[in-house]
């Protein structure tokens, strides 16, 4: 809505398409069987990488972050497995209980919220709250008196597509104070997080993130305050993104993890007294495992303004319908209906609705697209397990929200609306 999406480079004839990606025989088969669009959940594939996680973290607790997948079904499989959960809400905390979470193994990440949503967060039964500043604690002490409380601290966000930067977190110089004054209230100063920013690219930031704990660390043992806890919160990337030209992100993974053995493990060396670690993963286990069955609208050429011809490839699907993170990302789009070598055509893509941003824009690369692409061919968008439930809209112009299924083995399929 804010501007209009700066005009991409002149069509080319012709171009290579990007390496095809894997995609588990569960997407597969659900994609090609799906008649009409939706977006679907491989739940063997999360549990995957859920215990994928696990055994490169063993120290580590894992609460996925729900509102990367709000999604019933993945939560159930989760907590079936043993994963608790990060809600950000009243209503998340419920549905992660709903899905057979224990309480203690759930707490509320957000460090915004109003007297009622602690309060009804309390009567929930969850003990454990994120914080960032003073005027929070106190309302927690007032809301929910005796609760756990972890200070949140604040990371420049560098590295990451998505930075979290300003909006959360105190300096580490506050923390102290902060959590000073939850304990003077009644509460108990449980611990710190963290959020290095969504999708990190860079071991660096984990770096940075595990310097700012261990400083921290140290100043609240010299006032006396020995937290039992570490939150180091989200960021771990999905391994199968395209950046804005098309081209594999390849985050280092391998690098990332073993920082944060080595952060833990020196934290652990800091603190006056054991420390448990919880981490909150959101995105790293769902996006790969979740993709979009959507469909083509139009390829078209035209004629801009100033004289350049643009191929446009309009799909059903756009950034108010499962695909939001189109600022910052190419999807990765298969047309199983065109064989791969088929002569392809360099194209803008778009989504359906009557707003200028619903577009690859600004920075972005053309997508070769099949030339022969007609309207009604199906469209698979992988790698869009991550937020898209979350960023639907109610039916912007009237196009629906997508509906979601969970797949699994056995060819069982979960329709959820
Ligand atoms: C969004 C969020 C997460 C998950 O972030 P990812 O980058 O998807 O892993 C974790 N913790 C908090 C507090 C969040 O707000």
């Amino acid at each position: 809505m804010t501007h209009e999406s700066a005009p991409p480079r002149a069509a080319l004839p012709e171009a290579t398409p990007p390496t095809p990606p894997a995609l588990s025989r569960n997407l597969s088969d659900a994609l090609s069987a799906a008649a009409e669009d939706r977006i679907f959940y491989d739940l063997d594939g999360i549990e995957e990488r859920y215990t994928a996680l696990r055994r490169e973290l063993p120290q580590v607790d894992v609460r996925f972050a729900v509102k990367a997948c709000p999604v019933d079904g993945v939560l159930t499989r989760l907590a079936e497995r043993g994963a608790g959960f990060d809600a950000a809400s009243p209503q998340e905390i419920a549905q992660a209980l709903r899905a057979g979470a224990p309480v203690g193994s759930v707490h509320y990440g957000n460090t915004v919220k109003s007297d009622r949503n602690i309060a009804s967060a309390h009567l929930l039964g969850v003990r454990d709250f994120a914080t960032d500043s003073v005027a929070d604690t106190a309302a927690i002490a007032q809301h929910a008196p005796g609760a756990r409380v972890f200070c949140r601290l604040a990371t420049s966000g560098r590295g990451a597509l998505w930075g979290l930067s300003r909006k959360y977190g105190c300096s580490s110089r506050d923390a102290p104070g902060v959590l000073a004054a939850a304990r003077a209230s009644g509460l108990v100063p449980a611990g710190l997080s963290v959020h290095v920013g969504s999708q990190q690219m860079t071991a660096g930031a984990w770096q940075e993130a595990f310097d700012t704990l261990a400083g921290t660390l140290a100043a609240l043992n010299r006032r006396g305050i020995h937290p039992d806890h570490v939150n180091l919160g989200g960021g771990l990337p999905a391994l199968g993104y395209l950046d804005r030209h098309g081209r594999p992100l390849h985050p280092p993974l391998d690098r990332i993890l073993a920082v944060i053995r080595e952060g833990t493990a020196r934290l652990g060396r800091v603190s006056a007294r054991p420390l448990r670690f919880v981490m909150e993963p959101g995105r790293h286990l769902v996006a790969d495992h979740g993709a979009i069955r959507a469909h083509v609208a139009r390829l078209t050429t035209r004629q801009q303004p100033g004289g350049e011809r643009e191929n446009w490839l309009y799909l059903s699907c756009g950034k108010f319908n499962g695909l939001y993170e189109m600022d910052e990302l190419q999807y990765r789009l298969v047309f199983p209906t065109h064989r791969p070598d088929a002569p392809r055509v360099q194209a803008v893509v778009a989504g359906p609705t009557c707003d200028g941003d619903d577009a690859y824009g600004r920075g972005h690369g053309l997508v070769p697209v099949p030339r022969a692409l007609a309207s009604g061919d199906p469209v698979w968008v992988l790698s869009a397990g991550a937020y898209a439930t979350s960023y639907l809209t109610r039916g912007f112009n009237g196009f629906p929200p997508l509906g979601s299924s969970c797949v699994r083995r056995e060819a069982a399929v979960c329709a959820l609306n």
